[in-house]
């Protein structure tokens, strides 16, 4: 039995969120702007990315360093062709206890059932708003809300357990807040709302951009009865809020108001393979070339305990509006939320 591993302020390693793509089909302008990601923009060419083969050994390095949970990302995991076949090797593995997936969900209708059949339980859909507007050009592709209620019905049906992700924005999406509340709680269906971030350096956040829990639970209180619900696990993510008529639950993921870096138990791994300790790093840590070289597993491990055990990221707790503008990070599109 090997010892725990734990980073510099005694944190252990438990999640592990797998980036398989640096594609999108959206052009989010929170994320992937389409001024930046243009025609012309050059994504990773295949023989880049970690074939799924690499995937699945360095998961299984983590899975011995404490890793339990997995959740696949993007650019839009939907768009890396055979992940049906990924995630059946990745529960595979000894220690894997949940996956789950985060995407915008507009392939969902095609690849579905093919996920379900590997396997997948869990899927973080993500949609801003429901009106075809704002939505169009939140997304950059015009793309309306339709398409994507209609996945995530089709999810539900098929027997997923379906969390939608709504990142506010000031004066873009906030106005929103209640029918999207009223919507989801007809459903039963989870809505979370995510605190617009730092994240990049393309997404020209400020401050003032951001609507705090406390404002968005200040504009659902006038029309919602909600209480507290308490923390499922230590280092759960989300606070969330249960309406007191048994209808189901809301999520906050408080990244700026209210930091979480003292349990933060994440690593991140991006499609070409870079180890990341940190969402708001600005180096990640090769493990490609050390996948591709003669290194053997234990080797391999030992190496990624040495990057863990150095840990020191706490960037939400620092945050200023100087660190959010001069600080050179990497983008969300790249590292996958
Ligand atoms: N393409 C997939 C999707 O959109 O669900 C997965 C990757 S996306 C980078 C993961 C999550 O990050 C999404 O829920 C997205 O809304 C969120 N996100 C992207 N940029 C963000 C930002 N600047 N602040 C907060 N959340 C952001
Ligand atoms: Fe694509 Fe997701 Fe980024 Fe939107 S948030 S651009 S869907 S990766
Ligand atoms: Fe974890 Fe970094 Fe986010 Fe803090 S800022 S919660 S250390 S990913």
């Amino acid at each position: 039995m090997r010892s725990p591993v734990q980073d510099y302020w005694n944190r252990p390693i438990r999640d592990l969120r797998i980036s398989v793509t640096d594609r999108c089909n959206f052009r989010c302008s929170y994320c992937m702007p389409k001024e930046v990601f243009g025609d012309d923009y050059v994504f990773l060419p295949k023989q880049e990315l970690l074939s799924f083969e690499e995937i699945k050994r360095v998961t299984e390095q983590f899975a011995k360093m404490g890793v339990k949970k997995i959740r696949l990302t993007g650019g839009e995991p939907l768009m890396r062709q055979g992940l049906p076949e990924l995630i059946r090797q990745l529960f595979t593995i000894p220690g894997i206890e949940d996956m789950g997936l985060t995407t915008n969900g507009l392939l969902l209708g095609k690849k579905a059932h093919d996920l379900y059949d590997a396997g997948l339980r869990r899927l973080n859909i993500s949609l801003d708003s429901l009106d075809s507007d704002t939505f169009g050009q939140l997304n950059g592709r015009g793309i309306a809300p339709s398409h994507i209620l209609k996945n995530i019905d089709l999810a539900t049906e098929i027997g997923f357990e379906v969390k939608v992700n709504m990142v506010v924005q000031k004066g873009i999406n906030d106005r929103h807040l209640v029918p999207m509340t009223a919507y989801f709680k007809e459903r039963g269906v989870t809505l979370r709302f995510i605190e617009f971030m730092d994240v990049g350096t393309d997404n020209k956040w400020s401050f003032e951009k951001v609507v705090t829990k406390k404002e968005i639970l200040m504009q659902l209180e006038e029309h919602f009865d909600l209480v507290p619900a308490e923390e499922a696990y230590f280092g759960e993510v989300a606070k969330r809020y249960r309406f007191r008529d048994g209808s189901g639950q809301i999520g906050f993921i408080t990244s700026v108001s209210e930091s979480f870096c003292s349990s933060c138990t994440r690593a991140r791994l991006s499609s070409d393979g870079k180890f990341y300790t940190c969402l708001f790093a600005t180096e990640g840590f090769d493990v490609r070339a050390l996948v591709r070289s003669e290194l053997t597993d234990d080797e391999l491990y030992d190496e990624l305990v040495a990057v863990w055990t150095k840990r020191r990221d706490r960037y939400s707790d620092e945050r200023t509006e100087e660190t959010a503008k001069s600080r050179k990070k990497i983008g969300m599109s790249y590292i996958g939320g």
